[in-house]
């Protein structure tokens, strides 16, 4: 168990944690371990439409608070977070498994959202309109939504939260949060933090479930009509099941999918950072983010010394526990995910390509998977089709420009590419000619609150963080008065 620093998350999360969870409770498991460190009562899947009331409810009063208010409210829920950061990183930590300076990156970054939306409160004003009719009077205004719905994943299990709660909360709308049921611990511990922020009772509910009940969670929000919005971060399967789901009540939909990124190096390119960044790009979050390098095509006249740069620094990475504050690499989320990786390994293997370095499970217990290394993937490698999602970089050579294009526009996917070259027209031709939403030339980072994250294809629908990402929460209304 964590020893809090904070009473507010002790309170709130001390008596979850448990080595065992009784029938009925919803088991979280540390995977660094594969032991039970947690049981958490499922939401009742009956009573969501009486939660879905009581968020209609708050959503009244809270709209009528003003811009200021709501800012200052999100101000101090990003106070909050910073007194209990170090409490939130090894939350984090322990339920995702990532390393604990990820962990504590990810807090900040969550804060960000909370900090940037405070600080442009009142930007989004609306417009008066040129008269077209004599005596009338045109203008609009940007207003909430009304209830929202967000569907958080389990690898970044507060920033994806925060992402959406913060332009929601400030825009005057409520949430219903379904979290990732293997780490909804987070999503908890921000709930307890808002209330010692001042939240109105009921602003933001948690809906917890086990995969099982997840579907019928989704089920209920979807057909409600007192839901109008929903804002899904997960799998593209998931994902486009939601958007059929919501056509029938015609809500509006935010959808942050797959990615499959291409990660592009050409001969000018500095190619120690290239490789430094690339690590990065790969392994974060032992390579479980839709926005990790999948892809990797590096040009043919460096290709040799890049591999041998990579084996290298690969095998030097320390795989470890999240919390043990040496490890670089953590675990896998669960085994279905590392066996996922072994079966996209075994067939680029069988398809052609050759092992570099790693390949293996690791340690006796938990999720982990030693991060690998292979050369020569085949372009009908099922790799090239599917995210890995695990630790698992791929590099091929390729000849031309034109070429390595080609290779990376070759997906349904548009999340995001990540280019290296040193030569400035080649990179605004890339910027031009690679189908993505996001575009990242000579850095392995990119997403923050104020960039518009988004993708192309069928990585999403609508935009998050960023002004764009605030607008997705509000709606316009024009008001005409005439008989002037
Ligand atoms: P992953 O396979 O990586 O866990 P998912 O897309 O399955 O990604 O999960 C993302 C989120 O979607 C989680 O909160 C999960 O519980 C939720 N989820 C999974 N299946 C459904 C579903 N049928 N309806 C609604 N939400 C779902």
């Amino acid at each position: 168990m964590l020893d809090f620093q904070s009473a507010t998350l002790r309170e709130a999360l001390s008596p979850l944690f448990s080595d065992e969870a009784p029938s009925g409770h919803i088991a979280i498991d540390d995977p660094s371990t594969g032991r039970v460190i947690a049981a958490v009562r499922p939401t009742d899947v009956g009573a969501i439409d009486e939660a879905i009331a009581r968020a209609e409810r708050a959503q009244r009063d809270w709209q009528k608070r003003t811009m200021r208010e709501r800012a200052a409210f999100l101000m101090r829920v990003s106070r909050a977070l910073g007194e209990a950061s170090e409490d939130f990183a090894q939350l984090i930590s322990l339920e995702s498994g990532k390393p604990l300076r990820e962990a504590r990156d990810e807090l900040e970054y969550s804060r960000s959202f909370f900090d940037y939306y405070a600080a442009i409160a009142g930007d989004e004003r609306g417009a008066i309109l040129p008269e077209e009719r004599a005596g009338t009077f045109s203008s609009y205004r940007y207003g909430p939504i009304g209830v929202g719905a967000a569907i958080t994943p389990w690898n970044f299990p507060l920033a994806m939260l925060a992402r959406k709660l913060s332009p929601a909360l400030l825009a005057g709308n409520s949430l219903l949060v379904k979290p990732a049921e293997s780490t909804p611990l987070s999503a908890i511990a921000l709930e307890a933090i808002l209330r010692e922020a001042g939240c109105p009772e009921s602003l933001m509910i948690n809906l917890l479930g086990d995969r099982e009940s997840a579907a019928r969670i989704g089920d209920a929000l979807m057909r409600s009509t007192v839901v109008r919005k929903l804002s899904f971060t997960g799998s593209t399967a998931v994902g486009k099941s939601l958007l059929r789901a919501s056509a029938d009540t015609l809500k509006r939909v935010s959808l942050e999918l797959g990615g499959n990124a291409p990660f592009l190096i050409f001969e000018d390119a500095a190619l120690e950072s290239a490789i430094d960044a690339l690590l990065v790009a790969k392994f974060r979050n032992a390579g479980q983010t839709c926005v990790a390098a999948q892809r990797i095509y590096i040009h043919r006249s460096i290709y040799k010394r890049a591999v041998e740069l990579l084996e290298a620094k690969v095998s030097a990475l320390r795989l470890g526990p999240g919390l043990d504050k040496s490890s670089e690499v953590g675990p896998l989320i669960r085994e279905a995910a590392r066996e996922k990786v072994e079966r996209h390994l075994a067939d680029a293997i069988a398809r052609g390509a050759t092992l570099v370095s790693g390949g293996e499970r690791a340690f006796d217990e938990g999720y982990f998977f030693e991060p690998t290394v292979i050369k020569d993937f085949a372009d009908d490698a099922l790799l090239t089709r599917e995210e890995s999602f695990g630790p698992l970089l791929a590099v091929r050579a390729f000849e031309h420009d034109d070429e390595a294009i080609a290779h990376a526009n070759r997906t349904r996917s548009g999340l995001v590419a990540y280019a290296f070259t040193e030569n400035l027209s080649r990179a605004h031709r890339l910027s031009e000619s690679l189908d993505f939403g996001m575009v990242r030339l000579n850095t392995g980072h990119g997403s923050s609150a104020v960039s518009p994250f988004f993708g192309i294809k069928e990585s999403g629908l609508g935009v998050e963080a960023s002004k764009l990402g605030l607008l997705e929460w509000m709606a316009p209304k024009t008001t005409t008065i005439g008989g002037l």
